[in-house]
């Protein structure tokens, strides 16, 4: 069959690979410049940055991906495993917590807050097990198109105490504040707050001990490099329509093609949008439903190039500021800038020094705040955010000397997710984690009624995340294939 993947992010590319190499001739097109959507790269005077994922887990799911393309991943790129996974810093607490899969490390430094939570520790990763095996792993490789696939699982994930808020899941086990914020802080990164999300994403946590955390040398763009190289990848190509013929019996009809801007018409038998689920409705003439699928928060990233490393950062460190709470409401449904600022670095330096210019750092920082649904201008407040930050962290987080070892430095903000990727209200992480939008309910794999019509990517099931778009090129690409196999004239 002839295929195009609409977008060359993580799931676009996981998905082609193994169209391409179940034998389909595909073509990825994707409007920007390069490939790698959200896990693109920035280069600068001899500094490189990631500017989206960087810390990889559930390797195996890449392995599995690369070999359906009869690919061996660890011969592509070079993966190296990180320990600790990151480091947890308060800004008004002089202890910090160092993030193992190392159980006993783990448990001695959980101790350094609370001894009755260290021995806590095994009852939470007990309890967190089935959650993960049958919530994440079974789950996340089976496409929910019918409610009732749904309704099969959830007697299970109530059971399991898994539709409970994540938050609430993981204090039943932890008592202290700092122990429960390092154990349900997670789903912040596929754009989650823990407070409203189910406490199926403790699984999170489960899967970071059990597999632990990767780094993918030259950083995880060496990833995309990967996956780009066996495809036909046409960038600058931004798809304006999803072409369809009509059916005979008035429906939806069936995908022919997609037509970039300029005009250019490239003719499929299959069309996977890896584009925003939202704005991909909007390919097809539809109205997005925002209501129903609402978009994540959004974030400000910051890129630095120093003279000098930052002793205090460790490769991954969270730097989290007072009103833990609250900065989340405000970032996830409030409509102005958080007042403290928490925030995810990235410093690949510490790993691979090639990653900076010689002795300096090259940082990326993460400010979760709200999208453009919030009333904000980015023009205007983008430049006091960034020494709000710097300030804060010379002063909070004691990196002493900050603001004058800058050599260059970059920005993005949620205009720049809109206008660069696409994403509807300058989304960071596509659409909610929450129950009501999971599963079943959030955009299904495969389109209710357009033929030949499916999605890949961090809007569709399972969710955002590495693991998650390439665990969903999966269930598509599957989908894709028992769909032909059963009518193999209409797929
Ligand atoms: C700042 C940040 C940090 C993150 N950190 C981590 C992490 O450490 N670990 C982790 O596992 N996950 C992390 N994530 C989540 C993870 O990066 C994403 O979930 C994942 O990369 C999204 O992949 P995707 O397949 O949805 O594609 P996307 O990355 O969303 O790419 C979609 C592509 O479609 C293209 N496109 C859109 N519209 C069109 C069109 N009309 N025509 C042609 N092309 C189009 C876009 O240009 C883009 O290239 C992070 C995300 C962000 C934003």
């Amino acid at each position: 069959m002839r295929i195009v993947v609409v977008g060359a992010g993580l799931g676009g590319l996981a998905v082609a690979l193994r169209l391409q190499g179940a034998g389909h001739e595909v073509t990825v097109v994707d409007r920007r410049e390069r490939p790698g959507g959200r896990a693109y790269q920035l280069r600068d005077a001899g500094y490189t940055w990631d500017m989206g994922p960087s810390l990889i887990t559930m390797p195996w799911t890449l392995e599995e991906t690369f070999a359906a393309a009869g690919l061996d991943l660890h011969r592509e790129v070079t993966l190296r495993r990180l320990d600790p996974l990151y480091r947890i810093r308060w800004a008004d607490d002089e202890r910090e917590l160092d993030f193992t899969s190392d159980r006993d490390r783990l448990r001695e430094g959980i101790a350094g807050f609370s001894s009755r939570d260290a021995t806590a520790l095994d009852g939470f990763l007990a309890a967190v097990k089935p959650i993960y095996e049958q919530g994440i792993l079974a789950a996340g490789r089976q496409p929910f198109l019918r409610a009732r696939d749904l309704a099969a699982l959830l007697p299970t994930m109530l059971r399991l105490g898994a539709a409970t808020g994540l938050h609430r899941f993981v204090a039943r086990h932890f008592e202290h504040p700092r122990i429960r914020e390092a154990f349900s802080f997670h789903s912040l990164f596929i754009g989650g707050d823990p407070f409203r999300v189910p406490a199926i994403y403790a699984a999170l946590v489960y899967l970071q001990v059990l597999d632990g955390g990767w780094y993918a040398e030259g950083g995880t763009y060496s990833l995309v490099e990967a996956m780009a190289r066996p495809l036909e990848v046409r960038c600058g190509a931004a798809v304006e329509r999803i072409e369809r013929a009509s059916d005979r019996r008035g429906g939806a009809g069936r995908v022919t093609g997609v037509v970039l801007a300029g005009g250019e018409r490239i003719g499929a038998d299959v069309v996977v949008s890896n584009a925003d689920v939202l704005s991909t409705h909007e390919l097809l003439g539809r109205r997005p439903p925002l209501r129903r699928l609402r978009p994540t928060m959004s974030c400000y990233l910051l890129f630095l190039g120093t003279d000098r490393p930052q002793r205090k950062l460790l490769h991954h460190t969270l730097l989290l500021g007072r009103d833990y709470r609250e900065t989340i409401a405000g970032v996830t449904r409030g409509k102005t800038l958080p007042r403290e600022l928490s925030t995810y670095v990235h410093a690949p330096s510490r790993t691979e020094p090639a990653m900076a210019a010689p002795g300096g750092d090259s940082i990326y920082a993460l400010l979760p705040v709200p999208n453009l649904s919030a009333p904000i201008d980015w023009e205007r407040e983008a430049r006091p955010l960034r020494d709000r930050l710097v300030a804060d962290y010379e002063r909070s987080f004691g990196l002493e000397g900050l603001e004058e070892s800058i050599v260059v430095e970059h920005q993005m903000t949620p205009e720049d997710f809109r206008s660069e990727l696409g994403a509807v209200l300058g989304n960071a992480f596509a659409v909610e984690p929450t129950l009501h939008q999971s599963a079943y309910f959030r955009q299904p794999n495969r389109d209710r009624s357009v033929a030949g019509l499916y999605y890949v990517g961090g809007g569709t099931h399972p969710g955002a995340g590495v693991p998650g778009v390439v665990l969903g090129a999966e269930v598509t690409a599957k989908l894709i294939e028992e769909d032909r196999a059963r009518a193999p004239l209409a797929a």
